[in-house]
Parts: C-alpha cells; sequence; structure tokens
C-alpha cells in the first residue's frame, strides 16, 4: 500500500506537531523536508558553497543538535530558493513519499512539487502574529534569548521569501485542504488532519 499525505505551510503554523500525530495515527513514515534544507544551510554557516552542501549531505547532518536555531532557519531559507539545491533533493523525497506502507511529508512545496499526485494534500496556516507567539516561546523554552518583535521579523522575512521564489515557491496546492490553526488547539488540528487522510485512505479502498 502506498498513500501519501503532503503537509505544507509557513513556519510555526502546526505542521510538524501535526505531521508527526498523523503519521503515528496511520503508522505511516515521517519526513520533515525542513531538515534537509536546515541541515544543508547549516554547512553553509562555516564558509561551504551551498551546491557543495547538499552534494555532501549524509544521514548524520539531520540530527545534528542545532538545526532549530533561528540561523540555521534563516541559512535554510536562503539555500531552499537556489533550483539546483532543490534539485539534487527531489529524488530522495519522491522515493520516501512512494515507499511502502505510507509516507507523510511536511514542507513547504509537497502538494505541488515533490508529489503533486500525494492522495491527501493539507496547508496549514496560521497569522504570522500567532505563529511568531508559537515560536518565541520555543525558543525562550530552549534557552534562546530573543523576543518578539525579533521573531516576528523573522517569522515575516521568511514567509516573504518562501512564497516569493521563482523556483516552488510556498503555496496551497490547488487541491489543498486548507487548516488554518489560528484559533484551534492542537488537539483540534489533529482531527481534522486525521478525519481528511481517513476520508482519502477510504476513497483508495
Ligand atoms: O519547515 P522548516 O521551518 O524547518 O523549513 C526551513 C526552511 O526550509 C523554510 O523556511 C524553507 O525555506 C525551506 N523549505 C523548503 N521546502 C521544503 C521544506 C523547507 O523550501 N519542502
Amino acid at each position: 500500500m502506498t498513500l501519501t499525505v503532503a503537509i505544507d505551510g509557513p513556519a510555526a503554523a502546526g505542521k510538524g506537531t501535526i505531521s508527526k500525530a498523523v503519521a503515528a495515527h496511520f503508522g505511516f513514515a515521517h519526513l520533515d523536508t525542513g531538515l534537509l534544507y536546515r541541515a544543508v544551510g547549516r554547512r553553509t554557516l562555516d564558509g561551504t558553497p551551498a551546491l557543495d552542501a547538499v552534494l555532501a549531505l549524509v544521514a548524520a547532518d539531520l540530527e545534528a543538535g542545532d538545526l532549530r536555531s533561528p540561523e540555521v532557519a534563516r541559512a535554510a531559507s536562503q539555500v531552499a530558493a537556489i533550483p539546483e539545491v532543490r534539485a539534487a533533493l527531489v529524488d530522495f523525497q519522491r522515493a520516501f513519499a512512494r515507499r511502502q506502507g505510507g509516507a507523510v511529508l511536511d514542507g513547504r512545496d509537497i502538494g505541488t512539487v515533490i508529489c503533486p499526485e500525494a492522495e491527501a494534500k493539507l496547508f496549514v496556516t496560521a497569522s504570522a502574529e500567532v505563529r511568531a507567539e508559537r515560536r518565541l516561546a520555543e525558543l525562550l523554552a530552549a534557552g534562546v534569548e530573543t523576543d518578539l518583535p525579533e521573531v516576528l521579523a523573522d517569522v515575516r522575512e521568511r514567509d516573504a521569501r518562501d512564497e516569493g521564489r521563482a523556483d516552488a515557491p510556498m503555496r496551497p496546492a490547488d487541491d489543498a485542504h486548507v487548516l488554518d490553526t489560528s484559533t484551534l488547539d492542537i488537539d483540534a488540528a489533529v482531527a481534522r488532519a486525521v478525519a481528511i487522510v481517513e476520508a482519502a485512505r477510504t476513497a483508495q479502498d
């Protein structure tokens, strides 16, 4: 059985949490594709050219401890605008999407570019202010010194770059279910996502 769940959306909208919960609920494998771009971005911070970084990527890079830092997030969205970097990551993501047993991939272009044939597509979003508040809480809990104006500026800058790039810009696929989590708690958001995937699974039978 193959069934691909594509979950796209901007930073801190809740797509990571929803993706993990959906994968656990159905017993599907999960790939956080942002980690691929973060791992490449992280390597560029020490001066490695982005193309060299993407070609040298190994599985252990996805486990580096600092991939969640704001500097790495910024570098990730910069390397993600380079078409050759994106191209180098396509085959791995497509193979993952079609693996036996079902797969959930979360990112920015899964439903539009990586897996337009995905059986279930969600675009998880929330207002920039709500997302910045959530990200601030995570960063403070992780001991990062920052404040709301800085995090909000970062969120907006990353949104603009991800939406504005020429290659694979972030946008909902035409057939994506848009899930706005601004006023939903996580349990309600997960329940809606599970219902959407369940409907896709039933339609496949
Ligand atoms: O999802 P996350 O915040 O970890 O992604 C980091 C950056 O990687 C994003 O801001 C985006 O620029 C890039 N990205 C992408 N396409 C994906 C996943 C992430 O361009 N499928």
